[in-house]
This record gives C-alpha cells, structure tokens and sequence, in this order.
C-alpha cells in the first residue's frame, strides 16, 4: 500500500464542554480528492482545522506522507488553503497576492515570474494579473486565492467551502474547473462542503460526518447506490424508505423481507447491516418504475402528485395500504393526479439497511 499523502488517526477534539470530533480517521491517497461531507455544525472545519495543523487534536495523530505532525504549525506542513470568505490581500495585485507565498519561501525574482504567469493562466486570470482585489468579482476572487494556494506546490490543499458564498451557475462552473486543476495538478486535496451535489460531482470519494463521527466513506457512486444507512441515503438524495424485517434467512447479500402490509420485497443486504436487528429498504425515485399495465412485482396505486423538475418529474403513487412511493420519470411522459397505474423496481436496486438513525 501507498503511503496516504494524509491520514487523521483516531483525532479528537472537544471545545470546553462540547464534544465537536469524536475518535476520527481520515486518510487521502496521493492525487486523490476527497470531500468531507456533513450538515452545518458537524465538526468539518474541526477536520480541517486539525488536518491544516491550525488545530491541535486533543489526542491522535496527523501524519503527512508517514510522518507524524500532529503539533507542526501550519507555515511548517506545506498545505495550500482556500477558505469560503475572500482571503485575499486588500493592498496587493492579484498577481502579488499570488506571489506572496513564494516570496516568503524567498524563491528567486525570476521563478516568482514564472510560477506566477503559470498558476494566473491555469486559473484563467492572467489578463487580470494587475488589477486589485476590490476589482475582481466573488468568482475570480477565488480563483485567485485556488492560484496563490497551489503557486508554491504544496504537498496538500484544503478548502473549506470555497464556492458557499458564490452563485449556483458560477458555482457549478467553478466546480468543473477546481476539479479539472485538481486532476492536472494531481495535488492530494481535502475538500469540505454541506452541498450534496457539489460533492457528488466533485470527489474521487466522499466522506459523511454527522455529529463529530463518520457516517460515510465511499465513491459518490458507491455512497448513492448503496448508502450503508437511512440517514445517509436521505441526506445524499431522495429515497423511498420502508422498515421491514426478514422473511427468510438471508442468501448471501440477497434478501427476502416482509414490510408491515406483509409485502413481499427483495433487496440486497448492507454490509453494515445486522440481520438479526430492524431493518428497512430503501429505493431511490430514479429506479422505480411506473407502467399502465400490470406487471410482476410491481403493485397497483393512484397517482396522488405529480412535480415538474425540467429534465425529470416527480410522481407520487399512493398504494392500496397506503404506502407513498416518490417515483422519477421523464417529463415528457403523460401523467396525472387520478391516474391508475403500476410501480415496481428491480429488486437489485433496494437495498436493505439498519433501520436506526
Ligand atoms: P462545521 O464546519 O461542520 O459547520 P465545526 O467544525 O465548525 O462544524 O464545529 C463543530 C462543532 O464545534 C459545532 O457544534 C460548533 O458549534 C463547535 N465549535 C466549533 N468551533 C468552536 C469554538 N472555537 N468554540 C466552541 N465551540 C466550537
Ligand atoms: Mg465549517
């Protein structure tokens, strides 16, 4: 195995009283991306924080490629940083502001130009290389700071939301381009957001904290497909969510369960799930599938909603027991409120997970 340019073992951090990181383990392959992912108060700047060496863990360690620097300050660990508030200096040009770090690391005049014009073009902003920072926009801002963070080649970068404060097109934009800097570069990155989607389009791999603990570790697609629990599959997307409980020993991860209707589904077990605890299968809208004519497995309903989406529409089904399905179809597709119709899945689409928290 490769050394992980870093890891985060078993790092705690607790701010008088209140417990803002439990025992928590990180790593990040080198060149990889990874999104540290949870609500608002989670404890991702803590991560950070710990990762960027502005935070001491009250027990652990912080190892960069091996080496233990737990209690190394920042300006000693070689980490680029862009933070989600423009840190950009007022008084200095953009390209100044970029050549900043190199000139405390005393780097001679004439590879400060070069970096400069090099790290300015990958971020698309050489033609604003003298202008001040009140005179760029939020966007370019931020380029600015990702081109000041990557200038002097760290050996890590962190950003704490760095697109929160920027609008949804702009942002999407700047999504693609940090990404594709990130793959050039192939600089090993931690990247922290609360945006689901941002994080799903972004990462090599996704990590989940909830309450100061990982819920989560995966590939985005790893993590939406199988989500290990309730409140990841919710918290990653739209889900249909139904507790049930065994209706025959499991057959390796193939598992027939009975919901309280006395239902018969399928659903293939999570490896975090305990057989023997409460369980529930969870199904996202996108695989279900509405037909007009019966079908095996799939059981009759009314339409009880239907919302426009642009490229989808959400359909709501009421079954006969009363269970609602949230399912996803084309917009095109003719469907209204009243309508009878058929729903069903793929039974390798549901997975069964613990039905706690
Ligand atoms: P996030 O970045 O996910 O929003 P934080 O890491 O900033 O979360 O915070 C995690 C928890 O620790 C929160 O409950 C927050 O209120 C608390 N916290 C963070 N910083 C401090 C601090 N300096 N003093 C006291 N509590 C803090
Ligand atoms: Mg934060």
């Amino acid at each position: 195995m490769t050394t992980p340019a870093l890891a985060l073992e078993g790092v705690t951090k607790q701010y008088g009283a209140s417990v803002a990181l439990k025992p928590f383990d990180l790593t990040i392959a080198p060149g990889e991306f990874v999104t540290l992912l949870g609500p608002s108060g989670s404890g991702k700047t803590t991560v950070l924080g710990i990762a960027a060496g502005t935070l001491v863990p009250d027990a652990g360690r912080v190892l960069s490629h091996g080496k233990d620097v737990t209690r190394q300050p920042t300006h000693l660990r070689n980490v680029g940083m862009v933070f989600q508030r423009y840190t950009l200096f007022p008084n200095m040009s953009v390209a100044d502001n970029v050549a900043f770090p190199l000139k405390v690391r005393k780097e001679p005049a004439r590879v400060i130009a070069e970096k400069v014009a090099h790290y300015l073009d990958l971020v698309g902003l050489l033609p604003l290389a003298d202008r001040y920072p009140s005179q760029v926009s939020g966007g370019q801002a931020q380029r600015v700071a990702l081109a000041r963070a990557l200038v002097f080649e760290p050996a890590l970068l962190l950003m704490d939301e760095p697109l929160a404060a920027i609008d949804r097109r702009l942002r999407q934009m700047l999504q693609e381009e940090i990404r594709r800097i990130q793959r050039r570069t192939r600089v090993p990155t931690l990247y922290v957001t609360h945006d689901q989607d941002e994080a799903m389009h972004m990462s090599d791999r996704i990590v989940i904290i909830r309450d100061g603990e990982m819920a989560a570790n995966g590939t985005p697609q790893d993590l939406y497909w199988t989500p290990p629990s309730v409140w990841a599959a919710e918290f990653l997307g739209d889900a249909n969510v139904r507790h049930v409980e065994l209706a025959a020993p499991p057959e390796g991860r193939a598992c027939a369960v009975r919901d309280a209707a006395g239902r018969r589904l399928s659903g293939t077990l999570h490896p975090s799930a305990c057989p023997k605890g409460r369980l529930a299968l969870v199904v996202r809208p996108e695989d279900c599938v509405v037909r007009r004519q019966p079908e095996p497995d799939a059981w009759p309903g009314r339409v009880v909603d239907v919302s426009f989406r642009g490229a989808t529409q959400e359909v709501w089904v009421e079954l006969e027991d009363g269970w609602t399905i949230r399912a996803s179809m084309r917009a095109r597709e003719d469907i209204h409120p009243g309508s009878a119709i058929h729903v069903g899945w793929p039974a390798a689409a549901a997975v069964i997970v613990g039905a706690q928290g």
